[in-house]
């Protein structure tokens, strides 16, 4: 393989071939996003392309938000496979899809573009990847627990939040700093709650504000905490969650996976509770892209070491 830029720009793409004249195999597949150089996507997705044999090769793509539509097109024009989306393009994507999957939909956010007869297809694994970080870490379905979810107001919080109601989780709990929004979210939601499955008198769904009393509330009803906040990814972040309220009993799931042993990690092992960070998350949903770009299983454990390398000193 050829070794390609670190990040290449939208006039790049507009002169793929001669941009990328120099790259072999040919770079069919991207990320784009602004920033975009932080990315680990093509750690990951390289080797597996390599493992599956499959001859393209993955880069970055540094798209700012004005250029989303005509950057979207040009994967047309110049034979993309398709694309990953990341900040600031997820929700912006909507509009340039020519047709998109019911969890995209529902989310309103599209995370992968599937390029396919000259149409763009939108989809979010996003969701579906936690979904099956949660089986991998914790050995249980969504369908089955009862889900707290911190920070249910922003993008990452809303996507797992969908995906807890279209699986029918046992109940769902969302807290944010601005409860509004995990009110809203609730409301939107309730559909999917409808029928009573938990005996006992705590409601299928609620919303309620990110405070230690309202939390505490919740604690002995709850088997899986998520913290889908950006808390915890800097030094001296105020906690996600005190530590007084982690029960043995819960899974903490930390969407934050750098750094890796996370303080909420830190706090739960205190606790006796078990813990994970956001990289299966990070992999399932590569995993999931893969496969809606090429209709076949992904190379699983290719991608695996390829993220975990990607964290490895250089
Ligand atoms: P976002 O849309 O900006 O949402 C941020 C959320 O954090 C909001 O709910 C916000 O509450 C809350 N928040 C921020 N500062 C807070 C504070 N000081 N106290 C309490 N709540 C606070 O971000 P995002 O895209 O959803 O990402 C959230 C986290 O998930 C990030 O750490 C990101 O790296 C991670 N993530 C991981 C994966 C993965 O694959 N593992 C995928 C996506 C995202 P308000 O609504 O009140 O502002």
């Amino acid at each position: 393989m050829s070794t390609s830029k670190d990040v290449y720009t939208f006039a790049d793409l507009c002169d793929w071939s001669q941009s990328t004249r120099d790259l072999q195999p040919p770079a069919k597949l991207s990320v784009f996003g602004d920033p975009i150089a932080h990315s680990r996507s093509p750690q990951m997705h390289n080797p597996a392309l390599l493992a599956a044999g499959i001859d393209a090769q993955y880069v970055r793509l540094h798209v700012q938000p004005d250029q989303l539509g005509d950057a979207l097109q040009q994967l047309k024009e110049q034979n993309f496979t398709g694309t990953n989306l990341t900040i600031p393009h997820k929700a912006a994507a909507i509009e340039h899809m020519d047709d998109i999957d019911e969890t995209a939909r529902r989310i309103g956010a599209v995370n992968t573009v599937l390029v396919e007869d000259q149409k763009l297809i939108g989809f979010n694994s996003d969701a579906p990847g936690f979904a099956r970080a949660i089986r991998e870490e914790f050995s249980v379905d969504l369908r089955d627990l009862r889900i707290l979810i911190i920070g249910a107001g922003g993008g990452a919080g809303r996507a797992v939040a969908v995906q807890a109601a279209m699986d029918r989780c046992e109940r769902l709990v969302l807290a944010n700093r601005t409860t509004d929004k995990a009110e809203a979210l609730a409301a939107e939601l309730s559909p999917f709650f409808k029928e009573d499955r938990v005996s006992g008198p705590m409601a299928r769904l609620e919303a309620i504000s990110l405070d230690e009393a309202a939390l505490e509330a919740q604690m002995d009803n709850i088997d899986l905490i998520v913290n889908a906040t950006s808390l915890g990814m800097k030094r001296g972040d105020p906690e996600a969650l005190p530590s007084a309220l982690i029960q043995p009993h819960h899974f903490i799931y930390d969407m934050v996976y750098s750094p890796a042993r996370t303080h909420l990690i830190a706090q739960a092992e205190n606790a006796g509770a078990r813990a994970a960070n956001g990289l299966s998350m990070l992999l399932h949903q590569g995993a999931i892209s893969f496969e809606y770009w090429f209709n076949r299983e992904a190379p699983l454990e290719a991608m695996r070491k390829g993220i975990q390398d990607s964290f490895l000193p250089s």
